[in-house]
């Protein structure tokens, strides 16, 4: 039997550092990432057969679970008919219908192949539809690894301690302004677009202060410019409805990934008609995929939307407040200040007193150290965290009480042996 860090060593011949997305290397929680060989509902199994309680689920698009039978059988099904053909599909016309009937005041929608792609094309059609040239983002957010967007960028980035990143012009960035997350900029009629993560969750879990996100609805409304929403955690995850809906309040442009393709790369962003006729072939604003609404990956999302109704959030957002709480307490009783900041469905986990509200006070607390010890502690008895200190749980809606009691268990041993 290969061992995991025997794969690592061959992986890294081959591949940089050994992974295809930085934050797989452990490098900010160190040792050796334990290789998948498959993975069931809430658990997920390495080559030298360790089990684990998963809640990363691939950051996120796990919602129902890995390998839900429904969704395996309809990927099944679809790959036998062709996987690609470079030409439309019914597919591809019913998981929009279904997107647009769920989002209030989003009429089209166009999908592509990642979230990265989603954002990227997003802003420049915001560019394209205003003929204006800055965008703004906030510190601590991740909307994906586009040039204009990387800038002090959330999650992978933030976990290599990249402020920035080589290989991005100072041209490519010149248009991007950087503001503290929760502090309501001052733009003016030369900005696109303002793009947020309505709740951050890429800075460990960062909710919206109150007022926040109608504040930016309002300076984009009296400047003219897009508010695009973030919504590739959010969306499908947070309510039926995503963040818009969870917040009453709408951006002129939606941003979808994760959750949307039901495993399979998806990426997807609309907007209101007129914003998005902007698009080629209706106007100026190329955009294109090979692989954008692929079969499988329309089929799987389908199916993982079907599943999803109102009854699917209620019971996500009980299961991720029984994993808050109970985790809460299981941390006091061992003596650590744990913080488990929640909005909805969403989870983070941060040590320290209170709870960020920004990138500078997130990063304060997942520099402290603790994150890494709790993560190995953790993985030994079976329980895996993401290995960065600034990614959420994802529980799911195949982790029920037992599951998450028995995670409460398993923390608690784990926390002994600190
Ligand atoms: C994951 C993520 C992205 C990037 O999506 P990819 O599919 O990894 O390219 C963009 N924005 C947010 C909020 C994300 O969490």
């Amino acid at each position: 039997m290969i061992s995991n860090s025997e794969l690592f060593l061959r992986a890294k011949q081959v591949i940089p550092g050994g992974v295809n997305s930085p934050v797989r290397a452990f490098g900010s929680v160190g040792g050796t990432p334990y290789f998948v060989t498959h993975a069931q509902g809430p658990y997920i199994y390495d080559i030298e057969g360790n089990s684990y309680i998963d809640y990363v689920q691939s950051y996120g698009p796990g919602i129902l679970g890995h390998a839900h039978p429904a969704v395996v059988e309809a990927i099944t099904k679809t790959a036998a008919l062709g996987t690609t053909f470079g030409a439309p599909t019914e597919a591809e016309v019913k998981l929009a219908e279904m997107v647009i009937e769920r989002i209030q005041g989003l009429e089209l929608i166009r999908f592509v192949s990642s979230g990265t792609e989603a954002t990227m094309s997003a802003v420049r059609l915001a560019r394209g539809a205003t003929g204006r040239n800055r965008i703004l983002k906030f510190a601590g957010c991740y909307h994906g690894h586009s040039d204009a967007l990387l800038a002090a960028g959330g999650s992978g980035v933030a976990n290599q301690g990249l402020s920035g990143c080589e290989g991005v012009t100072p041209g490519a960035v010149a248009d991007t302004v950087v503001a503290p997350y929760n502090v309501v900029p001052e733009i003016d009629e030369t900005f696109a677009a303002v793009i947020v993560e309505p709740v951050a969750a890429n800075m460990g879990l960062v909710s919206p202060n109150s007022g926040f996100l109608e504040a930016l609805r309002k300076v984009c409304d009296e400047t003219g410019a897009l508010l695009i929403f973030d919504e590739v955690i959010t969306g499908f995850r947070l309510s039926y409805g995503g963040a818009a809906e969870y917040f009453g309040v709408n951006p002129d442009i939606w941003c979808f990934g994760k959750v949307v393709g039901g495993g399979l790369p998806v990426g997807a962003f609309g907007a209101r008609r007129e914003i998005m006729e902007n698009i080629a072939p209706l106007g100026g604003v190329y955009q294109a995929g090979t692989l954008s609404g692929n079969p499988l990956a329309m089929a799987a999302g389908r199916v993982t939307l079907e599943f999803l109704d109102r009854d699917a959030y209620k019971q996500l957002t009980t299961t991720a407040a029984r994993l808050a709480d109970g985790l809460t307490d299981v941390f006091s009783s061992a003596g650590f200040s744990a913080l488990l900041p929640r909005v909805g469905s969403l989870v983070g986990l941060f040590f320290g007193e209170k709870s960020p509200t920004n990138f500078d006070e997130a990063q304060e607390l997942a520099g402290n150290g603790v994150y890494p010890k709790v993560f190995h502690a953790l993985l030994q008895q079976g329980v895996a965290f993401a290995p960065g200190p600034y990614e959420g749980l994802f529980p799911s809606l195949v982790h029920t009480d037992e599951v998450i009691d028995r995670t409460l268990d398993l923390t608690a041993s784990a926390l002994e042996s600190i």
